[in-house]
Order: C-alpha cells, then sequence, then structure tokens
C-alpha cells in the first residue's frame, strides 16, 4: 500500500501536470461521482493529506481520492496513445491541453466543497508530512495514548489488553501517512517491538512512553522525507527490516521476522530484529475492527 511519502510525490507530480490550467477532459469511472461534471474547472493545487489525494478546483470543489491497496497515477502527454485511458482500471482520467493524468486502481473517489473537505478528513490523525507536524506530534502521541485506553482506536480489544504500537501507528486516526514499510522501519531504529502495548513503552513512566512514541513518530516522519528525495524515489531507497525476512539485521546480524499486526480483516505484516527489538511477540488474533482507514 502506497505510503505518506509515495503520495504526497505523487501530489506534487499532478500539481506539476494540472495546476493554473482548465481541465479539458474530466472523467470519473466511478458511480457516485461520475456526473459531477468537473471539465471546464481550472485546477488551483493538489495536495496530500495522510494516504489521500485532493485535487482543488477553482469552482469550489475538491475531487478527492484515496490509492488504497495499489492505486497509482500515470501522467501522459494529451494527444498520445498513451493518454487514452482505455485500460478498464482506470478510475479517473483528468486532463488539460498539454497533460493527461491517469489514475489506475483507485480505492475513493469523492467530490466536495473544499470547505467541507475537513468532513472527509476529520478521522485523521496529524499528516506526518505535514510542514506543522512537529508542532503537532504531541497531539499524535495522544490520540495514540488514547486509543491505547480504550482498546484501539476501533474499541477492537479489551481495553485491559493494550494497543500494540505496531497497529496503533498504523491506524490512520493516531498519525495519518504510515504504512507498513515506516511503521516497521521506525520502530526498528528506535529498538521498538511492534507488539508492545502503547502503554508499556518507556515503563515504568509515562513521560517516558510519551517520549518513546515522539521519538519514532519524528523518526518515520524524517525517514519518509528522505525517501523523498533519494535518487531512485522512494521505492530504491535500502530498508532495515522491511521485506528482509530471514536475513541478517544490518546492526547486529540477527535474522529479521516478519509478523502480523492488526485484527481480521486488517492484517498488515511487520518487520523486525528480535535481538534488536525485544518484546513479547505477535498477539494472537481473533477478535474483529472496522472502520475506514
Ligand atoms: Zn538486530
Amino acid at each position: 500500500m502506497p505510503e505518506g511519502d509515495v503520495v504526497l510525490l505523487t501530489a506534487r507530480r499532478l500539481h506539476a501536470a494540472l495546476a493554473g490550467r482548465p481541465l479539458v477532459r474530466a472523467e470519473l469511472r466511478w458511480p457516485t461521482v461520475a456526473e459531477a461534471g468537473l471539465a471546464g474547472c481550472t485546477v488551483r493545487e493538489v495536495v496530500a493529506y495522510g494516504k489521500h489525494l485532493l485535487v482543488r478546483l477553482d469552482d469550489g470543489r475538491t475531487l478527492h481520492t484515496h490509492l488504497r491497496m495499489d492505486g497509482y497515477w500515470r501522467i501522459a502527454r494529451t494527444g498520445t496513445p498513451e493518454a487514452r485511458g482505455a485500460s478498464p482500471g482506470v478510475r479517473a482520467a483528468l486532463a488539460n491541453d498539454l497533460w493527461t493524468c491517469l489514475g489506475h486502481r483507485l480505492g475513493m473517489l469523492d467530490v466536495v466543497a473544499t470547505r467541507d473537505e475537513h468532513r472527509l478528513l476529520s478521522h485523521l490523525g496529524p499528516d506526518l508530512l505535514a510542514d506543522d507536524f512537529p508542532d503537532r506530534v504531541d497531539e499524535a502521541v495522544g490520540r495514540l495514548v488514547a486509543a491505547d485506553a480504550v482498546g484501539g482506536f476501533h474499541h477492537e480489544r479489551p481495553p485491559a489488553v493494550g494497543l500494540p504500537v505496531g497497529d496503533a501507528l498504523l491506524s490512520q486516526q493516531g498519525v495519518a501517512g504510515i504504512g507498513t514499510i515506516y511503521a516497521s522501519e521506525s520502530l526498528a531504529a528506535e529498538r521498538v517491538h511492534p507488539w508492545a502495548a502503547v502503554r508499556d513503552l518507556g515503563l515504568p513512566s509515562g513521560g517516558a512512553r510519551d517520549a518513546v512514541l515522539r521519538r519514532v513518530l519524528l523518526t518515520a516522519r524524517r525517514l519518509e522525507q528522505e525517501a523523498l528525495v533519494a535518487r531512485g524515489g522512494p521505492a530504491d531507497v535500502p530498508r532495515a527490516v522491511y521485506g528482509r525476512e530471514g536475513r541478517p539485521c544490518r546492526r547486529c546480524g540477527t535474522a529479521v521476522l516478519r509478523g502480523v499486526v492488526n485484527l481480521p480483516p486488517y492484517e498488515r505484516q511487520l518487520y523486525w530484529c528480535p535481538a534488536c527489538q525485544p518484546g513479547p511477540g505477535p498477539q494472537p488474533t481473533g477478535a474483529r475492527s472496522s472502520g475506514a482507514r
């Protein structure tokens, strides 16, 4: 699943292609918005919030999309064969006289008044890659701690059990923009076990717990920012643990492990070094969580 860095990069590319010019073509192949009639509008800007993309138009509306598991955008010169967008996987085609942007396998499309965007995003935590995130990191920490106290963001666990920090990071309601890559990598960098309950971090004092969470979040932000400027893009960055099951930890040589976090049907896979990140081990799954991320 694309994470915040890839979504932000996508927003920048779409902005460069679309901003400031009127749309000569706007096809939304999605039942609820197929008749939205965006052609003729000028794109003001394209921005990202967490894993969400917002295309803001000059008529006061916003096209909101989400890449979900495997969505992506491609940009082609308008008028070329690549710009036709005939593939059944194309859910959105936005074009001006120069560029055509094709959204493949998008998992969500809405058109809303720009002033109502917050209603789509209100469940999300602070955006990890936003300029103001360092000022909002304590808000994100507070959301993670509060969710831990009640058994998760959807109350999916008994409150007495505690919320594994890996689950907490992946829920976009604590902080928006972290997926399995940066959950794995930031926890590895800070030597935190993915299945440690949020309440148990930095025991025995709550202040130490908050400091651990703050470090993990700011490390995730730094890693995503580094990926954004990496020469080969985010996909080309060497990982400490992510995708390296069975291979030696770069720090200590112990074989990296892979395990499942989140309760069904939202299971996700995280990677960790059992020597550098000692802890309780994956928890058994069983209960059901719900809700959009
Ligand atoms: Zn290690």
